[in-house]
């Protein structure tokens, strides 16, 4: 593995490098990114798009590696981007489509994508605030429905994401799509049901878990008197006893039709929205 995805101690000084052959090193490692076992092994992933990339620039994340087309080349954006990379000692390639394409694994790829190093905090740091709103998801597996929490949980204003048990990895390329630049707003945690429990009794908030037995109507609960955490089960197998039995209230939302239950994410943007109605007003729009 390229040194140039592993932390080396102090940065050195960043560079540009042209490159068009597939069998280049440091191609074949973000290439690999495609593999959870690359990813976790330098701890980084890849992210695509220009804007994407200034936001996640913007919002204090560092680019280990940037990667533009040849169509790139001059654009001021581009440029501007590059200058930050290399001014914070990170590398930058200018590529061939064929290389983009290879990268990227898209016959029309974006023009930029980047490598940024992966970001978990750590759920014993969590200290609910007033008026937050926390998804906690058990072994969510399909990474669309990780990337469509995430995006949902960035619209309706929640704090942050945390992850229980063996779910999909967030920073999978399917993932990473799927939040639209949202991954980078949305605070992460991984942690296990156990820690979980325990962090529970402590945290100050309560636990509003869903599940298709679940006695409360979603909508008489009341959500203003403390932080939220909104809890939500497998798409398989919904929630487990030992989670159920730590919510402050297990909430259904009433469905009609012949529909078993409703998708993950499409219940998780139901339930976020309906925390945190009375926080959002249409003058906070951007
Ligand atoms: N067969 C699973 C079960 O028996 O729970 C269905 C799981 S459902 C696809 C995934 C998760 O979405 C559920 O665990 C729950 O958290 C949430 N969910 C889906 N529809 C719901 C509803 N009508 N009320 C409450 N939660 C719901």
């Amino acid at each position: 593995m390229n040194d140039d995805l592993r932390e080396q101690g102090p940065r050195r000084v960043g560079q540009v490098k042209e490159v068009t052959s597939l069998s280049n090193p440091i191609v074949k490692d973000i290439k690999a990114l495609s593999l959870k076992k690359a990813r976790d092994e330098t701890k980084s992933f890849m992210a695509e798009g220009l804007k994407l990339v200034i936001d996640a620039l913007d919002l204090g994340w560092t680019v280990k590696i940037l990667v533009y087309s040849k169509a790139g080349r001059g654009k001021p954006l581009v440029e501007k981007i590059a200058a930050r990379t290399v001014a914070a000692g990170g590398l930058v390639l200018e590529v061939s489509d064929k290389v983009m394409s290879a990268i990227t694994r898209r016959d029309n790829p974006q023009m930029v994508a980047g490598v940024f190093e992966q970001r978990f905090r750590a759920l014993k740091d969590v200290q609910l605030g007033k008026d937050e709103t926390w998804v906690a998801l058990d072994r969510v597996r399909d990474p669309g429905n990780l990337g469509t929490i995430i995006r949902t949980a960035d619209a309706a204003g929640a704090s942050g994401v945390i992850l229980i048990g063996d779910c999909t990895d967030p920073f999978s390329l399917e993932t990473v799509r799927a939040t639209m630049g949202s991954l980078f707003a949305v605070p992460l945690v991984k942690t296990s049901v156990e820690e979980f429990v325990r962090w529970k009794a402590k945290c100050g908030g309560q636990v509003v878990a869903t599940h298709l037995a679940g006695a409360v109507d979603y909508r008489t609960i009341d959500y203003k008197r403390k932080p939220v955490v909104v809890l939500m089960g497998n798409e398989q197998s919904g929630l487990p006893d030992e989670l159920a039995r730590e919510a402050d209230a297990l909430a259904r939302i009433p469905q009609a039709g012949r529909a078993d239950s409703l998708n993950l994410a499409v219940a998780t943007g139901v339930m976020l929205f309906e925390t945190r109605r009375h926080l959002l007003t249409l003058g906070e729009a951007k």
